[in-house]
């Protein structure tokens, strides 16, 4: 699904000196590579503070720390994610209040968001899933009505630029009051290891979500909060700083396999090809069809028996998963997100593509829809 070999081989000589450096200054814990790597990433997502941690799953649950929710707090996000932004949420004993997502974008719905909001609701996670934004002003107007945090997971996203309505142009992540996101290798803005970060332009929430990623400290050795320690480790802050200056044209290359997609599979009625949010750029970290009436698992195997991977994000949405089930969400409960966890399919997409491997996958499909 992503070649993060080939990718490497282009940057080695930068990306091995980097790392050497640091070995040579083993400073490996908060480094100066760490500093410059925040600033360097600030600049590029025009927002005030970025806070490097160790992956974005702590990330999400150190935003929601800063903000001092209770245990009971309600925070509403979507069943159709990676299980990180539930878990979190019911690991501080909040609860999750999972609605539904637009079929067309994959991110969620506002009508089902606002629909969901009760006396206890504290927050919303929208979640940029695929690599584009929800619907932010929508987002934002509705948690401003409701005087709710906007948590944005921004873990498939960095680097989407969403247009408000008053014609400003924001990073994903810095729209509401904290983004997140992670390093993981295979995420758009991969390091060689675990990393994540958080970004706001608060000063004084960037000032609790650095003391809650440090131990609850606010002095050496005073503690003013239970925290946790989450850091970033300079080496993968060294790795960072250099694939960052790649980011854009990371994003161009994978725009570029998702036209040839498109365009191959244009009006074929059993696949669906993913819809633009019009006010976001797509950064494509997935490419994601939805099949209709099509053997998934068949047309899977068909791919596989030609060397070609694809996989489905996600399979099991949240709200069925063992460890996240309650009755309020029974089968069925959320019809669209149980409908593209069955139809959905995500085909190979990364920065290294050739023509050939897309023709070799394009075709590959078109014939198992067309055998003749
Ligand atoms: C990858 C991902 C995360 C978690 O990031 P980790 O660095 O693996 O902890 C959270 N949310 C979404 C939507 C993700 O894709």
């Amino acid at each position: 699904m992503v070649d993060l070999i080939g990718q490497y081989q282009k940057i080695k000589p930068e990306v091995d000196q980097a790392i050497q450096n640091v070995l040579n200054s083993s400073a490996f814990i908060n480094g100066p590579d760490v500093k410059s790597f925040a600033g360097e990433l600030a600049s590029y997502l025009n927002v005030k503070h970025v806070i490097p941690c160790a992956n974005g799953t702590d990330a999400l649950q150190i935003a929601m720390m800063a903000f001092g929710f209770r245990p009971g707090d309600e925070v509403i996000t979507t069943s159709f994610t990676y299980v990180a932004t539930c878990e979190v949420i019911a690991l501080l004993k909040l609860k999750p209040v999972l609605v539904e997502v637009n079929p067309d974008t994959f991110t969620i719905d506002p009508v089902a968001f606002e629909k969901a909001i009760s006396s206890k609701t504290v927050a919303v996670v929208p979640v940029h899933l695929f690599g584009q934004c929800a619907d932010m002003d929508e987002i934002m107007r509705i948690a401003g009505k409701h005087n709710l945090k906007v948590i944005e997971d921004t873990a498939q996203a960095i680097g989407a630029d969403y247009k408000m309505k008053d014609g400003a142009v924001r990073k994903a992540g810095t729209i509401g009051h904290v983004g997140t996101t992670s390093f993981f290798p295979s995420k758009n803005l991969g390091c060689y290891g675990d990393g994540g970060a958080l970004f706001t332009n608060d000063d004084d929430l960037a000032r609790k979500i650095r003391m809650m990623a440090n131990h609850g400290q606010s002095v050496q050795y005073v503690f003013d909060e239970i925290g946790c320690n989450s850091r970033l480790d300079t080496i993968q802050a060294a790795i960072l700083r250099i694939k960052l200056r790649h980011l854009d044209e990371y994003a161009a290359a994978r725009n570029r396999v998702a036209a040839f997609y498109d365009k191959a599979f244009a009006g074929i009625p059993q696949l669906k090809t993913p819809l633009r949010n019009p006010d976001s750029t797509h950064v494509f970290h997935q490419y994601t069809l939805t099949l209709d009436g099509v053997d998934r698992e068949k047309l899977r195997e068909h791919l596989a028996s030609k060397g070609i991977p694809s996989n489905v994000y996600y399979p099991i949405p949240v709200h069925l998963q063992k460890a996240y089930r309650d009755n309020r969400y029974a089968e069925g409960s959320l019809p669209l997100t149980e409908y593209l966890s069955k139809n959905v399919l995500s085909l190979p997409i990364h920065t290294e593509m050739t023509e050939e491997e897309l023709s070799l996958i394009t075709s590959a499909v078109k014939e198992f829809l067309k055998p003749d």
